[in-house]
């Protein structure tokens, strides 16, 4: 059985035991006492309505007809039927209900004590200052009974609050002192005049109390004014204090100081919850906030504040508290932080203090709130703006990134070099640790790694693996296109030798997550030709990129085209420059070019190299018999045979009319004159097919050798030497190869 329980027991108890007290105090005493009482149950009837509630105190002036009638009739019964019947009669009226009689039953079983107390210490013919000091008793008595019951309703109801009785004490007391001249008249002028008398002498209550009610209304209106000002100061503080906070928690914090100036908080909690519906809500406590954050959270959902708030201060009392925060928190306010778009969260506070339900303190309650939901908007749009700014930020830098590139790419004729640094802008300006630009080799259909960024360590190794065509064509399908682009994430890959190898899954920006083997590859398109691919791993953010992030590694892999496309250009110019007109061999202008970086190269790395001059032997022969046309047949496919033949870093150039030489890198006398003379073997045994004749033709060559630095420094002592070298063979039957240095005859040869 809980407190509450028995204190309503014993309540009952005493307004049955009370009314008992009274019929038995009727039937006991002869009518003429009781018609007293009655009288006295009227004055204390009026002096009920008298009442007056001063501060914490309430005051009611029975106790000037109560005293007169316990002095006079020197019995306890008048005092407990005079009290039950007027007040009853009083709380009955206000509240029309028996459970208002609790209150008057107390208050008459209290004087009933005092009362048995006094007469049973003063004789009824005791002399007058023992029946002073008997009234002093009386006063004393009727202040502790008085206190005496207050604390035992609070021990009932379980209130441990630390509580004040000072201000009932005073007020009690004041009362009372000023009450008893009052009941000294009564007395004299009732031994004087009889009841009349008495009724007369009551008067001066009225006066008494009309005084104190003046008092009162002074103090209350004393204690608004003080509560205005504190809601003034409040109000002042609160526009540098909360407007003034950065962040959401210093915001909140500053709100519930401020609300705790405004009346003493037992608890209070902020929930707020952010845009995203996903991620739970943030518990702000304050003071004895007795239930965890979870729970908190729990019932704040469940009561879906998050879609409606209330706008207005909502107010719940004792038992009808909706999730009660603290111990004994006896109001519970319940607002909405929030503007008219959003809704940031919800406040609770619990507080005993009740003059937190003035409309007055009610309103700036909200006007507080109100201004929390306005500074964190503000808050809110400020980091916004600050998050936009810096996108445009990054997206300015990006563009600046994309015009570099671009411009360092006019004029640019090293492909490899361009290529690199598109990978470096990317891998800077979109922020992927590893970049990797691959071409296609057509011939082969076989991608190459060109250039990269963020791959140092391994690439070497990757420059040299090449990937097949048809190991990369699946990654190019509808399921995994984004934009033009495709991302394949890791859930579509299966690791193989060489790179990946795809199953079909779906994709797309799904997942939010970068994971180490998700894969964002952008083909490289020419002429609807697949021409490479640009391919990013390694995102710093970690994030799959948004759209807008592939779209702008769409830019710079269209950056690799052009520059690829201005590297084919360049090398059709080049052919066109530096080709000879009528066979694949390089011209004249070329050669002599060659010749000079050549010579310059192995002056530097200290190494020989050789150049062999060669002529068609009998050439105007042949051009006599079948005509100019067939002897430019002969001379394109000797130069073809050339080609084939000799190694890629040798350069077959045509020197002038049916002359050719040929240039051969890193290489010694003794070498050339061996790759020389294979050359020739090679010619003397070929069937040149000549379509306009139906018939083959065999031709032979002769070739003069000259080695640098040997024979020479520069490009016109070397051609020289190698001339003199091929002079000495056409002087000596043609189809042969001769070394300058071999030939100690050369000079007498040439003079001769
Ligand atoms: P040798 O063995 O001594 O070299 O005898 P040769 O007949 O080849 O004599 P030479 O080297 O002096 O030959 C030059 C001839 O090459 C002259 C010219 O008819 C021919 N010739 C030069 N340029 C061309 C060309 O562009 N087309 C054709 N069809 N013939 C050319
Ligand atoms: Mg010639
Ligand atoms: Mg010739």
């Amino acid at each position: 059985m809980s407190r509450t329980t028995v204190f309503r027991a014993t309540q009952w108890v005493v307004v049955l035991m009370t009314a008992a007290l009274v019929v038995w105090a009727a039937v006991a005493h002869d009518p003429r006492f009781f018609g007293y009482s009655l009288f006295f149950s009227g004055l204390v009837l009026v002096a009920s309505f008298l009442r007056i509630e001063a501060g914490e105190a309430s005051v009611t002036f029975e106790a000037a007809v109560v005293f007169g009638a316990i002095i006079l009739f020197h019995d306890p019964d008048v005092a407990l039927v005079a009290v039950f019947v007027g007040c009853g009669l009083h709380a009955f009226y206000e509240r029309r209900k028996l459970v208002a009689l609790l209150e008057p039953a107390q208050l008459a079983l209290s004087y009933f004590l005092v009362a048995s107390l006094y007469t049973s210490a003063v004789a009824r013919d005791a002399r007058p200052m023992a029946k002073v000091s008997g009234y002093v008793l009386l006063l004393v008595g009727c202040v502790v009974t008085q206190l005496a019951f207050a604390s035992l309703r609070r021990w009932f109801d379980s209130d441990v609050s630390p509580v004040d009785f000072r201000p009932t004490l005073a007020a009690q007391g004041k009362t009372l002192l000023l009450l008893s001249p009052v009941v000294g008249i009564e007395v004299l002028l009732f031994a004087n005049y009889g009841i009349g008398g008495f009724a007369i002498a009551f008067l001066p209550v009225l006066l008494v109390a009309y005084a104190m009610r003046n008092e009162s209304d002074a103090e209350r209106q004393n204690a608004e004014l003080v509560r205005r000002n504190r809601e003034l100061s409040i109000l002042t503080e609160s526009s540098t204090q909360i407007l003034s906070a950065e962040g959401d928690a210093e915001t909140l914090k500053r709100l519930m100081a401020l609300l705790s100036k405004l009346a003493h908080l037992k608890a209070c909690a902020v929930v707020t919850w952010s845009a995203n519906p996903d991620l739970p809500g943030t518990v702000y406590r304050f003071g004895e906030c007795l239930p965890s954050d979870q729970e908190i959270l729990r019932w704040v959902d469940h009561a879906g504040f998050a879609e409606s708030a209330p706008s207005r201060a909502f107010v719940f009392r004792d038992e009808q508290r909706r999730f009660p925060l603290s111990g004994g928190g006896a109001i519970q306010v319940l607002i909405g932080i929030q503007t008219p778009e959003v809704i940031y969260g919800i406040l609770i506070f619990e507080t005993d203090d009740s003059s937190i339900l003035k409309t007055g303190s009610l309103n700036l309650l909200t006007l507080l709130v109100n201004q929390t939901a306005l500074s964190l908007q503000d808050q809110l749009l400020q980091s916004e703006m600050r998050n936009k700014t810096r996108e445009l930020e990054e997206r300015a830098s990006t563009m600046s990134t994309i015009l570099e590139v671009s411009n360092s790419l006019i004029g640019s004729f090293d492909l490899d070099g361009a290529l690199t640094r598109i990978a470096q802008a990317i891998r800077t300006s979109l922020g992927f640790e590893q970049v990797v630009i691959a071409l296609l080799d057509q011939k082969r259909n076989e991608l190459t790694r060109r250039a990269h960024a963020g791959l140092d360590a391994v690439w070497d190794e990757a420059k040299r693996k090449h990937i097949p065509l048809d190991e990369i064509t699946p990654m190019f399908d509808a399921d995994f296109r984004v934009s033009s682009s495709f991302f394949v994430s890791h859930k579509a890959l299966r690791q193989s030798d060489h790179d990946f190898f795809v199953h079909h899954q779906d994709s797309g920006l799904m997942a939010e997550e970068w994971h180490e083997n998700d894969l964002l590859i952008v083909p490289l398109v020419s002429a609807d030709q697949l021409i490479g691919y640009v391919s990013v791993r390694e995102p710093h953010d970690r994030r799959v990129p948004t759209l807008e992030k592939v779209q702008t590694l769409e830019v710079f892999a269209v950056q690799a085209v052009t520059a690829l496309q201005s590297a084919r250009q360049y090398d059709e110019i080049r052919r066109l420059t530096y080709i000879d007109s009528l066979t694949p061999a390089y011209n004249h202008r070329f050669f002599q070019e060659q010749l000079g970086k050549e010579i310059h190269r192995h002056a530097r790395n200290g190494r020989e190299f050789a150049l062999a001059m060669l002529d068609i032997d009998n050439f105007k022969r042949i051009n006599d018999t079948f005509g100019h046309p067939v002897g430019d047949e002969i001379l394109k496919a000797l130069v073809d045979e050339l080609i084939t033949n000799a190694r890629d870093s040798d350069i077959v150039s045509r020197y002038g009319g049916e002359e050719f030489a040929i240039i051969f890198p890193d290489t010694p006398a003794h070498s050339a004159r061996d790759a020389a003379n294979r050359l020739r073997e090679i010619i003397e045994r070929c069937e040149f097919r000549i379509s306009q004749l139906h018939r083959n033709l065999p031709i032979t060559i002769s070739i003069g050798v000259a080695c640098y630095p040997r024979d020479g420094v520069t490009n016109a002592d070397l051609i020289a030497r190698a001339d003199s070298a091929l002079y000495w063979v056409k002087k000596h039957g043609k189809n042969q190869v001769a070394v300058a240095a071999e030939i100690p005859t050369v000079v007498q040869l040439m003079s001769s």
